[in-house]
């Protein structure tokens, strides 16, 4: 799998961007369809991620075809409004341990 592919960048034109594959879901309800694997160009130089005009054609060619390109998978869908707790504010003990100084030393 091919996946560290260096591309150059459609916006700033430098070379080094890199093409990432990432799951998208489009529709909502009955009409979803996710897609896996879509190639996403992120940047490191403008920090730019975008999808190029090929993949957004082949995403529209999918998306009418979903019927005989897309395999039924039964996945998990949650809905983040509907589940978040009155108490989502959460903050675990210790997890602010790099905001610390680099070791001082104390004689
Ligand atoms: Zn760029």
């Amino acid at each position: 799998m091919t996946i560290r592919k260096c591309v150059i960048c459609d916006i700033c034109g430098k070379a080094g961007a890199r093409a990432r594959r990432v799951t998208r879901s489009y529709g909502r309800g009955t009409d979803l369809l996710v897609i896996e694997k879509v190639p996403v160009i992120t940047c490191p130089h403008c920090g730019e991620s975008y999808l190029t005009g090929a993949t957004l054609h082949e995403l529209e060619r999918i998306k009418r075809q979903r019927k005989a390109l897309a395999a039924k998978r039964p996945v998990d869908v949650a809905n983040f409004d509907k589940y978040r707790g009155p108490n989502r504010v959460q903050r675990t003990p210790g997890s602010s341990d790099h905001t610390r100084p680099p070791s001082l030393k104390i004689r």
